[in-house]
């Protein structure tokens, strides 16, 4: 029994008995004839029914939109005149003799071929439909593309990928914790990973000098249409490096899957430049300058660097001193003398003096967008419980919440750093859609609602107890 082929593969069978399966794309009727344009991953494949075979005829009749079939029939070259350019085997056609009705569909909430505004809820509802849309589909192709690529090109020199737990405890990113209830520990929570930050820097004290992760990043944020409270990174780092050995790294790595994949894209400028931060700000009033020649062009890509950014940044609402990246970036080594003579035993004010500070940090933007971060890191035990001081922890909250990591750097750990990379945004700019929900999978709404699964949703009271949890009646 021959094996099904995809609608691509025809192109060599011509004269030949083929069986293909897949999905009605569209149903046209021409007089007695019934075309359907059968539907694949790969593509499209004219299918024709004539009357001649009555029962055979019969079912084919049935056929609607979106049901599942496998067919058995003779590729044939179009008659002149027939042929559709608009698709890869568009001279071709196949003459059915056997029909399997797989599964019957309903009509669907949308057009499935076709592009038309559809709101974003019944998208999100009908998620497994609205992926069936070839721009939807071709988002996440690329997206597999891209992300091997990178996996690949890491792997190659030497990375190891290298998977961080989920069930943590909050690292200090900047924005608010998903927390998970311990059944076996009540009253206790876990935390759902802001960044693998703290693991990565670990793992470069255990000696594996070169991680990489494609990971999750999980953040409860408030509603922006821009963001989502997963995303995904591409999270690396690397002991024994400077600033510019990440950059250099991400910079070959990112033009070598361009090339690779993309080669219609223009890249502005090869070398990336290295802006201030205070140069940015002044120039172009923004750490996410958009340096392309032409702002209107999407196949042009203009990366750059933005560097020197300030170690602190002072929280003017709360009244203290902010991290500007994460509490484990490094300053620049002139200012590691001034930053130990700083007295934090009490709260430090906006005039400290420490907007001076300049840190080893590293923003990666494109055409307007942030891309990554990333930082050499403090290696110092002493350096990095000052910093916690600085930010106004307790000397027993910087014992329980960073006790591992000052006594890590107490063992032994190497000068590191690293970086995280947005691969949502970077598909996004990449596949030319405006929005990141357009290149994930399964996004939530702007207000992170998954309209399919109904998520998030109750819990019963079993599960509550379970958890020794109560809710509290919403006022
Ligand atoms: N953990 C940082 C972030 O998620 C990135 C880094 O510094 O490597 O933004």
């Amino acid at each position: 029994m021959p094996a099904r082929i995809l609608t691509k593969y025809i192109k060599n069978k011509i004269g030949q008995s083929v069986i293909l399966a897949g999905w009605v794309n569209v149903r046209r009727d021409h007089g007695k004839i019934i075309f359907i344009d059968l539907r694949d991953r790969f593509g499209l494949c004219q299918l024709v029914f004539i009357p001649k075979n009555k029962e055979l005829y019969q079912e084919a009749d049935k056929l609607r939109s979106e049901w599942v079939i496998e067919v058995e029939g003779v590729v044939n070259q179009r008659p002149k005149g027939m042929e559709n350019p608009k698709i890869e085997t568009g001279e071709l056609e196949v003459l059915v003799e056997k029909l399997k009705i797989l599964n019957a569909a309903k009509t669907p909430p949308f057009e499935i071929n076709e592009e038309k505004a559809i709101s974003e809820e019944i998208r999100l509802k009908y998620r497994y439909l609205d992926l069936r849309r070839e721009r939807l589909k071709n988002n996440l192709v690329l997206r597999h593309e891209i992300i091997k690529f990178f996996r690949d090109w890491l792997s190659d020199r030497n990375f190891l990928e290298i998977e961080t737990p989920l069930l943590t405890k909050s690292t200090p990113e900047g924005a608010r914790d998903f927390v998970v209830p311990s059944r076996l520990h009540q009253g206790k929570f876990y935390a759902l990973p802001q960044s693998p930050q703290q693991y990565k820097q670990l793992l470069m004290a255990a000696g594996l000098e070169k991680y990489f992760q494609i990971a999750r990043a999980l953040r409860d944020e408030d509603p922006r249409a821009d963001r989502q409270s997963e995303h995904t990174q591409l999270d690396l780092e690397m002991s024994f490096i400077e600033a510019q050995d990440v950059m250099n790294l991400i910079e070959d790595m990112i033009l070598g899957a361009l090339k690779h994949i993309l080669p219609q894209f223009s890249v502005h400028q090869q070398k990336w430049p290295k802006i201030g931060y205070q140069e940015a700000m002044k120039n172009y009033g923004s750490d996410k300058p958009d340096l392309r020649i032409d702002k209107t062009d999407s196949k042009e890509l203009a990366f750059a660097w933005i560097i020197d950014f300030p170690l602190f940044e002072w929280n003017k609402e709360e009244k203290r001193w902010d991290s500007t990246h994460n509490p484990f970036t490094s300053p620049r080594p002139e200012f590691i003398e001034f930053l130990e003579k700083i007295n934090a035993s009490g709260k430090l004010t906006d005039d400290a003096g420490l907007e001076k500070i300049i840190s080893r940090q590293y923003d990666l933007v494109l055409n307007g967008h942030e891309l990554g971060s990333g930082s050499i890191r403090i290696n110092q035990s002493r350096l990095l419980e000052k910093i916690f001081q600085i930010l106004g922890h307790s000397q027993e909250n910087i014992r329980e919440n960073f006790g591992h990591m000052l006594e890590a750097f107490e063992y032994g750990t190497p000068p590191h750093g690293g970086i995280a990379l947005g691969i949502d945004r970077l598909i996004m700019i990449l596949a030319g859609e405006p929005n990141i929900r357009e290149v994930i999978a399964f996004p939530k709404t702007g207000d992170s609602r998954d309209p399919m699964m109904g998520s998030p949703s109750e819990i019963d009271k079993k599960q509550l107890d379970e958890i020794g949890l109560e809710i509290k009646k919403k006022k």
